[in-house]
């Protein structure tokens, strides 16, 4: 039995029995772990904000043989104001689902934690349009998951994919999910998602600045996101519903 202090994240949420809640938090030392918030349901419950989705803080729990239980919460976020957009809202819950099933019990994961917490910032308090945010998140959430996207060079052959610089809007290259990057024009037949010059630029950017690219102006192309989701969803053993939510 011993009390734990640990900084957290509510990932999901499930009322149990009258005034309770089972929590799963995303610790960046004690990765996902699942915890009984007792009676925080209950009007005035010091632990009603502590319940809820988003919610960021140095949570302390109390760990028996047979559970975890929340005692008390410092919250130092909740990102409140993603509720009155539901694009956002759902791009962040997108988010939160990824984490449940990238996050393993007792495995610790700072630099995931630290961009989950970076990104919702972006999407609660910027203006950079979500699916830009989110397909950076998708991005170094794959890293991080040991499956560094191949974005310099073709992802089947090895070929630089920017040989040649011409800055026009042919399609020169592909992006694909089971290779896991970009393909160069050779290896690009009868692929879904094709990419301009400036597309595979924006996608080095991402890699090489991770969030710091988000400075940049523009928006993620609908199918270069797609195909985004697809590569991070299929290394996860996990089908991640609320992915259908997102607008
Ligand atoms: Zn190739």
């Amino acid at each position: 039995m011993a009390q734990i202090v640990t900084n957290a994240i509510v990932l999901r949420r499930a009322d149990y029995r009258e005034n309770d809640r089972m929590i799963t938090l995303f610790s960046p030392s004690m990765g996902r772990i699942d915890a009984l918030c007792r009676g925080c349901r209950r009007q005035k419950s010091p632990l009603m904000a502590a319940s809820e989705l988003f919610c960021a803080g140095e949570y302390v729990l109390y760990q028996t043989s047979e559970r975890t239980t929340v005692v008390s919460c410092q919250v130092t976020d909740t990102y409140y104001a993603l509720r009155n957009d539901y694009e956002r809202l759902s791009h962040g819950m997108y988010m939160l689902e990824l984490c449940g099933a990238a996050v393993q019990p007792a495995q610790e994961n700072e630099r995931l934690f630290l961009l989950l917490l970076r990104a919702l910032a972006h999407l609660c308090y910027g203006d950079v349009p979500a699916r830009r945010i989110t397909a950076v998140f998708l991005m170094g959430m794959t890293s991080l998951l040991g499956f560094r996207p191949q974005v310099g060079r073709c992802a089947k052959c090895g070929t630089p994919v920017l040989q040649n610089r011409t800055n026009d809007e042919t399609l020169i290259a592909a992006f694909s999910p089971e290779h896991g990057g970009v393909l160069c024009p050779g290896c690009s037949a009868g692929e879904r998602c094709r990419l301009r010059e400036k597309d595979v630029v924006y996608l080095q950017e991402i890699m090489r600045r991770g969030i710091k690219s988000l400075d940049a102006e523009g928006d993620c192309p609908q199918a270069l996101f797609d195909a985004l989701r697809s590569m991070a969803e299929g290394r996860l053993d996990t089908p991640i519903r609320s992915g259908r939510m997102l607008v």
